[in-house]
């Protein structure tokens, strides 16, 4: 999509599925429009037993020598991976049953003769996406007006004429822009801008020097002409097309920042007021750009990388209205692809599925259109979901558990020593306005106003589309709707975002194994409970001081303070390198080191949170455990998996989280009340010596 992707938010894990409903990033809604594999074909609902599962340990490792291998090693002998899978894990199976759960309710609405708005409304697109006969018959017919306005475009004010087409439809093209909270007024919603355009997931994609790097282009260039033939362009033509598309994504590409240096904040804030942008932009016509997507002059934009602005810019002065027709041409087919007929969605599938992924096989039907409903109209099915899903019960003990996590961390933010007077000062006025979201909002979106029909269904999706961006549209100028979520409740995942300084955990992830209402305090604390504490120090650390407790960006550290963290995260990068994750290949200690510092935050918190319940407890032995053997198990147990080599590989060179084995021995090797719980010996791989121990929160 092209709207401005939310400021990135922490996430608990980046397997899991990323921010739904709300803008997403390009690679995210490719992967959701049905990229990735599946498992069942039908509608079983796999048991993820909750409580902790003795079968998944494996009694012949030392918990000692490898407690990962001890506490999962029996579920990763027993959990092959699906062929369609590069990773099978927890994460997997609790999305897995979430997806059969949803596919009922899709069926049931489909299928109701009188059924209310919101069941109209999904079950109608639902059955416009499954309706495969009317879809393939169609062909590319509901674009085809749509194609020939691209071709029509005789000059440059209808080349930005139809930018404001694409950016109203949520359809890639140039740059992204939509509604954000100011980082600097953290009340206030403004207008933001960002580097967008490319059709490929990254803007190392297209200069990468490698063998398969330079592999990966030229099948790209010929997928791009594969997929314009199909809409109908002669070959030759659209092999030509194909190489405009290069030349044109290059340059945008040569002009945007890498995925690191989009991490960084204050480097990617520039609010300028319109004149400013005009100048920055001679050749983009700003008012009529902003009267075709609808949104009133606004005072200013964040522009967050004006030399991206300036590069696209020169291109629009060089390039002709013909070379716009292909790029406008491939970007609406590419854009479109998983909602048209079955050649063009496994043309689609062959690139950017099989070639960029390595999965095999295309995942089921209902689930790639499950999660297009979820991706188009995420609250109506999230309210649907949550009707059967979601106890109150379940609230009412996490708001329990968060609670006593926030009192941990307050209780360790009073003895901190790297922190001085006014950080630790700062720090627990920030924990005072720490703001917490469980299960699904208070307030629905309102989706009166959008009607879906029984087809086509690349239009249904289009109108969605056009109805999210004008509600993302319309908080611009308007002050911050703190009831808004980033994520729809069936999300399988958890987010701190430091914007509004809020943790936020959807009723998708409230199950077992990392939350059962049913099961004791030594599990939940073990599991949910980590995560919980995970997220908050994402508040507090080298991040979150950049966000001061109201979500301003301004750092609250003292220069005595930042340097003292930075000692200690030090040794936390040095223990992380030192692990080789796959043969040669070590685990990249600088990449990982704030998810690091927060899984070993989440557990040490997570741990005295759960003495203090324990408090006046019965500590009987479970299974032959005790509570602390039990919490720590069942923390293990959430990062179980399996993944593949090229993933794993992906994964250590690319992802902030480490490989889920070192998710588990890295903090607890650092952590006494691990080893007094297993009675481990100095000397062990389990207990790293006294001098080499990592110590933050
Ligand atoms: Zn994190």
């Amino acid at each position: 999509m092209s709207s401005r992707p939310n400021r990135p938010h922490r996430q608990l894990s980046s397997t899991a599925r990323g921010p739904v409903c709300a803008p997403r990033s390009r690679l995210e809604r490719r992967m959701l429009a049905g990229l990735a594999g599946c498992l069942l074909g039908g509608l079983v609902v796999s048991p993820v037993r909750g409580d902790l599962n003795l079968s998944n340990l494996d009694r012949t490792s030392k918990p000692q020598i490898n407690f990962y291998d001890y506490a999962v090693d029996g579920w990763k002998k027993t959990h092959p991976i699906p062929a369609a899978y590069s990773t099978w894990g927890a994460f997997n199976e609790v999305i897995d049953r979430n997806e059969a759960i949803l596919h009922r309710i899709l069926d049931r609405e489909a299928a109701a003769v009188h059924p209310d708005p919101i069941g109209a409304l999904v079950g109608n697109l639902y059955s416009s996406g499954m309706n495969l006969a009317a879809i393939d018959a169609a062909g590319i017919a509901p674009i085809r007006a749509d194609l020939q306005r691209i071709d029509g475009m005789h000059s440059a004010s209808e080349v930005i004429d139809m930018v404001a087409w694409f950016h109203k439809h949520s359809l890639e093209a140039f740059f992204a822009l939509g509604s954000e909270q100011d980082p600097k007024d953290s009340e206030r919603m403004i207008a933001g801008e960002s580097q967008a355009g490319l059709g490929m997931p990254d803007r190392d994609y297209y200069f990468r020097d490698d063998a398969r790097s330079k592999e990966l282009r030229s099948h790209y260039v010929a997928h791009v002409a594969r997929m314009l033939a199909l809409i109908g362009d002669d070959p030759e033509h659209a092999k030509a097309e194909a190489d405009i598309v290069m030349r044109l994504e290059t340059a945008m590409a040569k002009a945007s920042r890498s995925a690191a240096d989009l991490r960084d904040p204050v480097a990617n804030y520039h609010k300028l007021p319109l004149a400013e942008v005009r100048k920055l932009t001679p050749h983009f016509d700003w008012t009529a750009y902003l009267a075709g997507i609808g949104l009133p002059t606004p005072e200013a934009i964040d522009v967050s990388q004006p030399e991206f602005m300036e590069a696209l810019d020169g291109l629009l002065a060089s390039a002709s209205v013909d070379d716009w027709k292909a790029y406008f041409r491939w970007h609406l087919i590419h854009d479109c692809a998983p909602y048209l007929s079955k050649p063009v969605v496994d043309e689609n599938f062959a690139f950017f599925g099989k070639e960029l992924t390595g999965v095999e096989v295309l995942r089921d039907r209902w689930r790639r259109v499950l999660n297009t409903v979820d991706s188009c109209v995420g609250e109506a099915l999230g309210q649907l979901y949550v009707a059967d899903n979601f106890p109150p019960e379940s609230k009412r003990r996490m708001l329990q558990l968060v609670n006593n996590l926030k009192d941990a961390l307050r209780a360790r933010l009073l003895t901190l020593e790297w922190m001085d007077a006014p950080t630790r000062t700062a720090a627990l006025a920030k924990l005072d306005a720490f703001g917490v979201k469980i299960g699904y909002p208070d307030r629905w979106i309102d989706y009166s106003s959008l009607t879906m029909d029984r087809g086509p269904y690349v239009l249904n999706v289009l109108r969605a589309n056009a109805f999210n961006v004008r509600r993302d549209l319309a908080k611009i100028g308007k002050p911050v709707d703190r009831l808004e979520w980033g994520m729809t409740p069936p999300t399988v995942n958890a987010y701190y975002n430091p914007s509004m300084n809020e943790v936020v955990f959807p009723a998708g992830i409230l199950q077992p194994p990392f939350f059962d209402a049913k099961a004791d305090d030594a599990v939940n604390y073990g599991s949910i409970g980590a995560a919980i504490g995970h997220e908050m120090t994402h508040g507090f650390d080298d991040e979150g001081r950049q966000f001061d407790a109201h979500g301003n960006l301004s750092d609250w550290w003292t220069p005595a303070s930042a340097v003292k963290f930075k000692e200690r995260s030090a040794a936390i990068v040095r223990q992380f390198n030192s692990y080789a994750a796959i043969g040669e290949i070590h685990v990249n200690g600088e990449l990982t080191q704030g998810e690091n510092i927060a899984d070993l935050g989440g557990i040490k918190l997570a741990y005295a949170a759960l003495e203090h319940a324990l408090e006046g407890q019965s500590r009987a032995r479970i299974d032959g455990f005790t509570p602390e053997q039990r919490f720590f198990l069942s923390f293990a147990s959430v990062w179980r998996q399996n993944q593949r080599l090229e993933a794993e590989r992906l994964q250590v060179n690319t992802d902030p989280h480490s490989p889920a084995a070192y998710r588990v021995n890295g903090p607890l090797s650092n952590l006494p009340e691990f080893a007094a719980a297993f009675d481990v010996p100095e000397g062990s791989p389990m207990r790293r010596a006294a001098k080499d121990r990592v110590e933050i929160w």
